[in-house]
């Protein structure tokens, strides 16, 4: 079956075994999984060099660049460990239209991200706090400068009845 280029999930179900189980026979036999064993070959990436990297909200393309290997060897390892990238999370999240998720954010850590629009709204997912503070900085923005204007408009009342008057006193 390793031979015909099965995976573990499929030799599993063709013999009615958990996955960890075949792993444990092959381990046992001193059998290698074709495709783990070619991303082996090309360097493998533990679980503890990933994570880091995760974390800091790296993309697939990213680690394989700071590590020398290709975005596809990386994506291999990365399922492997049952790691997903921030990107991979969004795209899963959006594709089942997910209204929030934990996300981290540059300026906040790890944070609730909200689907902009509300679910269905598919504007992408965007810091809940950095989008509450952008709220504020905008009210406030409109405050002044309707204070701005309630002042520029009392100065004109204030000068145009103060012109009248001189006139009607001419
Ligand atoms: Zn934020």
């Amino acid at each position: 079956m390793l031979e015909q280029g099965l995976s573990l999930a499929e030799i599993g179900r063709k013999l009615d075994l958990h996955e960890s189980t075949v792993s444990y026979w092959l381990r046992k036999h001193g059998l290698e999984a074709t495709h783990r064993a070619k991303h082996a070959a090309r360097g493998g990436l533990s679980r503890a060099e990933l994570e880091p990297m995760v974390e800091a909200g790296m993309s697939a393309s990213q680690i394989a660049d700071l590590v020398g290997l290709s975005k596809t060897t990386v994506r291999h390892w990365l399922r492997e460990h049952g790691l997903q990238t921030q990107w991979a999370k969004r795209r899963t999240a959006s594709n089942e239209r997910r209204e929030g998720m934990m996300l981290r954010c540059p300026t906040h850590g790890e944070t609730t991200f909200r689907l902009r629009g509300g679910a269905g709204g598919g504007g992408g997912y965007r810091c809940a706090r950095c989008r509450a503070e952008a709220v504020v900085r905008r009210r406030r923005k409109v405050k002044r400068l309707l204070v701005e204007e309630g002042e520029a408009s009392a100065r004109y009342v204030a000068t145009t009845v103060a012109s009248r008057r001189s006139s009607s006193i001419t």
